[in-house]
């Protein structure tokens, strides 16, 4: 059994007082929840939701991570700062980051294994565009995106991998993908961790699905078998909403 887990990307939103609120509400719903429970804070935000979380079952992950230990890249920030600032999980090829910020497939390979190193878990983002779903490709893509991520990383260590699909048509634009069409893919993921590693990974590493996943239709996404949990955005900002989710996350 693979225990879900539920990451709140919260994007470029919040101030430290507002993620300090934040991360207070989400600590108090998501009080005994039977999956693993994940806030992503802006890198400012970071210490706020730390001291917020402290002694509860919710984690914080980064949004991004550099892959040289230090040196001359003005505005990234390495590996050991994310631990030692308290941080659990990072969030690695987000979709924002492959369009608007230069992210490619090495990157998010050199980035994972930097994660890895310093013990951090990463959440690695794969999912097709909408031209690529239209053309057929999308197998291709996510295939593609999944090898490279993982190439170089051991079998021990994918086993600490979280790779989410992410269908970029999805993300931010209230269109979900149906609850069998997000299984198959992520089934599909499943099976190419599979022709890396063999069983004993593909049976224990994490897929989520994200892209406009909601209160509304996390149940129905989150039933399927594999699904194993939800990264989710607009979503994560509303602790209601973000309850009913870690709800359904059985
Ligand atoms: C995301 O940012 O990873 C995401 C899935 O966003 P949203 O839930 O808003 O579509």
């Amino acid at each position: 059994m693979r225990k879900k887990i539920i990451a709140g990307n919260w994007k470029m939103n919040k101030t430290p007082s507002e993620a300090k609120a934040l991360a207070e509400a989400i600590v108090t719903k998501a009080e005994g929840a039977s999956c693993d429970v994940v806030i992503c804070p802006t890198a400012i935000c970071i210490p706020a939701a730390v001291e917020a979380t402290k002694g509860s079952n919710v984690a914080v992950g980064a949004q991004n991570v550099h892959f040289k230990e230090s040196g001359a890249y003005t505005g990234e920030l390495a590996a050991n700062m994310l631990t030692e600032a308290g941080v659990k999980y990072v969030i690695i090829g987000h979709s924002e980051r492959r369009q608007y910020f230069g992210e490619t497939d090495e990157t998010v390979n050199l980035r994972t294994k930097a994660a890895l190193a310093a013990g951090l878990l990463p959440i690695v983002c794969v999912g097709e565009s909408l031209t690529e779903r239209e053309q057929g490709i999308m197998d291709d893509t996510v295939r593609r995106q999944t090898k490279i991520a993982l190439l170089g990383v051991s079998a021990e260590d994918a086993k600490k991998v979280t790779i989410a699909y992410e269908p970029v048509w999805a993300i931010g634009t209230g269109k979900t993908a149906t609850a069998d069409q997000a299984d198959e893919v992520c089934g599909i993921i499943r099976e190419t961790v599979k022709t890396l590693y063999g069983s004993e990974v593909s049976d224990v590493i994490r897929i989520q699905y994200g892209g406009s996943m909601n209160a509304g239709n996390a149940a129905e996404l989150l039933a399927k078998p594999n699904i194993d949990g939800g990264l989710i955005g607009g979503a994560s900002l509303k602790p209601d909403d973000f309850a009913v989710i870690i709800g359904a996350a059985k």
